[in-house]
């Protein structure tokens, strides 16, 4: 049965929240006018970001409509994470071939779940009819002056990242040999799949970073060329040791040291957190980061000469950047 456009947002994305729900996170007028109206915070900036995912772009062709929905969330939440902020609300601009109810039920599934899992509530949209894309814009908050900037880096901050850069790529890859080939089967490969579908935006650290990280950035086009931009910005430069980089056991085991090594430097869709410590700090990471469930990883230095450099045992290694930019091939 084909759907009309109100009874679409009323089914699926209105009734996600209720008005108690709507009150404690400051939603004056939520879904149903011709605009939101929300509560300001007094001595807080509101943190604002937005992304896109376009099918056939962003994610394979025939993904399962869960992972759409988290996904979308999910990479507008990594980058309030990277700002250091506190999401409050997001926006939903939904672009269907077709108002498919099997396909608008597990959507709103995989993206309600990780809004109550990080506590945002849906606040408004647009619906339109054409190929598949999803735009989402989310909002937050951070006390006034203190979002986590790319541009705050000094040479000799030292470098990190969270959890396991280059599985996400990895599991992407599985997924588009499994729409060829059979899937391959097995713990490993199940791990490295999840990681690319649903992706754990790393909000508690950026909160846990505020006041102590000099520069923040999420990791979305490979960990190598987003540590050159957090570097680039602060008018640095990066060094990476190649040793260092947290190498997961399912990533190793499935590529093999070297490509591992090359899709935790450049594989996309990881949206880690990559950040940056002066020296002098160090000291107070363990307890900052004591309710921080996944590994924190010192990967390299921030140096005053440009660019990136990555070294294995003191060689260097060369390696294409492939930092994914839109419109450059
Ligand atoms: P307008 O005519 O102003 O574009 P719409 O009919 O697009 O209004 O939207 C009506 C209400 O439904 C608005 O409050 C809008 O924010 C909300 N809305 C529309 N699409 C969505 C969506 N996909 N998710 C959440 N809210 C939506
Ligand atoms: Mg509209």
């Amino acid at each position: 049965m084909a759907l009309g456009e109100f009874e679409l947002i009323d089914r699926f994305f209105r009734a996600a929240d209720g008005p108690a729900n709507l009150r404690r996170h400051g939603v004056v007028l939520g879904i149903g006018d011709d605009a939101a109206v929300l509560e300001s915070r007094a001595g807080q900036q509101l943190v604002a970001a937005l992304d896109t995912l376009v099918e056939g772009r962003h994610f394979p062709r025939g993904s399962v409509p869960r992972s759409i929905g988290h996904r979308a969330l999910a990479v507008n939440l990594s980058d309030l994470a990277a700002m250091g902020a506190t999401p409050a609300w997001y926006l939903l601009a939904l672009t269907l071939p077709t108002a498919d109810e099997r396909f608008l039920g597990e959507f709103a599934g995989g993206m309600v779940d990780l809004a109550h899992e990080h506590d945002v509530v849906l606040v408004g949209g647009d619906t339109t009819s054409g190929p598949l894309s999803i735009s989402v814009q989310a909002l937050g908050f951070v006390p006034n002056g203190e979002a986590l900037l790319r541009s705050g880096a000094q040479p000799g901050d030292l470098l990190f990242v969270s959890g396991w850069p280059g599985e996400a790529s990895a599991g992407l890859q599985l997924l588009m040999q499994a729409q060829g080939a059979g899937a391959p089967e097995g713990e490993h490969f199940e791990r490295l799949r999840t990681r690319f579908l649903f992706p754990a935006p790393r909000v508690d650290l950026g909160l846990a970073l505020r006041g102590l990280a000099s520069a923040c950035i999420d990791v979305s086009d490979g960990l190598a060329g987003d540590a050159r931009k957090l570097a680039a910005a602060s008018g640095c430069g990066v060094s990476i040791e190649a040793g260092q980089l947290p190498l997961s056991a399912a990533l190793g085991a499935t590529l093999g040291r070297e490509r591992a090594l090359r899709a935790a430097l450049t594989g996309g869709d990881d949206y880690e957190l990559c950040f940056t410590v002066p020296a002098s700090r160090l000291a107070e990471i363990p307890e900052r980061l004591v309710n921080v469930k996944y590994p924190v990883t010192c990967i390299g230095v921030i140096e005053a000469e440009q660019g990136i450099r990555v070294r294995d045992a003191g060689r260097p290694v060369g390696f294409d950047l492939g930092a994914y930019e839109h419109f450059i091939t």
